[in-house]
């Protein structure tokens, strides 16, 4: 949830009472440290991969977000061979930081709010010195919420928050008896993973105002329509982010620097002679010999293991043998982003905030540069998702920039007169992503959950998908990928439970 509706909510009219305990998250933390906690990085070259005769265990791992760096930065601090090999010119894969879109300042074209509970992120932050700086702007100001082409005043807004209060808590309840780590093993799993998040809203009957609040909400965050987002899905990120504290904390940070710079801290910590850029796996071979991987500049490769680190929506562009099962594919929500670079924070002038919320074709509205110094410019993010992202990627792009003109303008009528030019990201048109956030579809946990989480023999799974208390999200993807190295290296004896 990019500056949830709820969260801004929250934040005007108060915090609620946390549903699980702090512990919950500290314990999180910790286990996200043992991961990190494996010494430091030694050196190790390329050569094993080609030649064979390997000094050190050997494992490759396939691209270079979030993920696939956890892993390798934790892989070679247990004193494996790691290879990164990554198709873009870059690290970071849906996290890229932009400096060239508004005067002096930078924004995030990806992923962008880091969590207070989020542990992973904060480990690493503190491991490389990284400062991360609240993200909220001024909450005394007013904040357009438009639903149904109408701005909600302050009275009608806090009663929609009530009622989402009321609808939220049947989900930090019901979390509680969640196994966030492998929900699959939770009491009655099964039941609630064939459950939609449809389901749950249909049965909470909140009011049409705040049904149509809830589902902006949940379909902005998820990329698809409720009746794609699995009911365990979101139990297990709500018990993950720590209950009533998943609706309120999940996006108070950003990274001071850029969350780019965490991508280019871990790169430079596993060694820039261990990450292969410009360079597209185009096939996997697993065998009892172990892994054999080709590029598409034809290089090939062998190693004792392989890691998948990219979305699932591309791994079709890989070929891979044996075969996947059939059904392992899991859901990728679809996000595009718009973000446009203003002369100032003209919305101040008339005492609002960039924060705005609709449930047409902009879901989620904020300043891109808020807690940035500098009065002469800024920039206005615009989120949308699922439906929202359809409606957007169909407008020609003649007229794209038309259109968002006419939206803002809804909310803020001096935006016209203000901007100054804007970077529209589709996320899904990428075609090293082909979608925005994960967001587990009813029956996947079941159906795939424990072999993503164990991986196929020598093949592994690393991704913002396989990690479930903290799915879609930097979060998940750096959690992920230090469990996996984990766990290999448990399995490998280099660490002991
Ligand atoms: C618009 C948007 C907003 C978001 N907002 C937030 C937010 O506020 N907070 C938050 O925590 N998260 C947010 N996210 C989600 C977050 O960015 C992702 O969950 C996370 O970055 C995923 O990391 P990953 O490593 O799993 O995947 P990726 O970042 O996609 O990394 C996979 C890598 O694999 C590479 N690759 C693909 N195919 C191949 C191949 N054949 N060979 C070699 N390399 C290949 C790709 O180039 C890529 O670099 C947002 C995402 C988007 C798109």
């Amino acid at each position: 949830m990019n500056q949830s509706f709820y969260w801004r909510l929250a934040r005007r009219y108060g915090e609620r009472e946390a549903g699980l305990s702090r512990r919950t998250v500290l314990k999180a933390a910790m286990a996200a440290g043992g991961a990190l906690l494996l010494g430091a990085c030694g050196s190790s070259p390329v050569d094993p991969f080609v030649q064979g005769s390997p000094s050190a265990r050997r494992v490759i791992v396939i691209g270079a977000g979030f993920a696939g760096l956890s892993c390798a930065y934790a892989l070679r601090s247990a004193g494996y061979a790691v290879l990164v090999i990554e198709a873009r010119d870059r690290v970071g894969g849906r996290v890229i930081t932009l400096s060239d879109v508004a005067e002096g300042k930078i924004v995030e074209g990806g992923g962008e709010f880091v969590g207070k509970n989020h542990p992973t992120w904060q480990a690493y932050a503190r491991l490389f010195g990284l400062e991360l700086q609240d993200a909220t702007e001024d909450e005394n100001l007013e904040k357009p919420l438009c639903l149904e082409g109408k701005t909600l005043d302050a009275d009608a807004a806090r009663k929609l928050y009530q009622e989402m209060t009321e609808a939220l808590a049947t989900l930090d309840s019901a979390a509680e008896v969640v196994n966030a780590d492998e929900p699959w093993k939770s009491a009655e799993a099964a039941v609630m993973d064939s459950r939609t998040m449809a389901d749950w809203l249909a049965w909470v009957n909140p009011s049409p105002l705040a049904k149509r609040a809830l589902r902006a909400e949940l379909e902005a965050r998820g990329g698809v329509g409720l009746k794609k987002q699995s009911y365990l899905g979101q139990l297990a990120l709500v018990k993950g982010g720590g209950g009533s504290k998943y609706w309120t904390e999940s996006e108070a940070w950003r990274a001071k620097g850029g969350n780019q710079s965490l991508a280019t801290k871990l790169y430079e910590a596993i060694g820039a002679a261990h990450v292969m850029l410009k360079t597209r796996v185009v096939s996997v071979v697993t065998g009892n010999q172990g892994v054999f991987i080709t590029t598409d500049n034809g290089q090939r490769f062998m190693a004792e293991d392989v890691v998948l680190a990219t979305p699932a929506s591309v791994w079709s562009k890989i070929r891979l043998a044996p075969e996947l099962p059939e059904k392992l594919l899991p859901q990728i929500g679809s996000h595009v982003k718009y973000i446009s670079a203003v002369r100032r924070r003209f919305w101040k002038d008339v005492g609002m905030t960039a924060r705005g919320l609709t449930d047409g074709p902009i879901n989620q509205m904020w300043e891109a540069t808020s807690g940035q110094s500098g009065e002469h410019s800024a920039a206005l993010a615009c989120l949308s998702g699922g439906n929202a992202a359809a409606k957007v990627r169909a407008i020609p792009e003649a007229q794209r920039d038309a259109f968002f003109a006419a939206e803002i303008s809804k909310a803020f009528a001096d935006y016209g007169e203000n901007r100054l030019g804007a970077r529209y990201l589709d996320w899904t048109g990428d075609v090293l992503a082909r979608g925005g956030r994960c967001v587990a579809a009813p029956g996947e946990i079941m159906a795939m959950g424990e072999t993503l989480y164990h991986g196929i023999g020598r093949l592994h799974f690393a991704g913002d998908f396989a990690c479930w208390k903290f799915a879609g999200s930097m979060e998940g993807a750096l959690n992920s990928g230090a469990s996996v190295a984990q766990r290999m290296a448990l399995r490998d004896g280099v660490i002991r439970a």
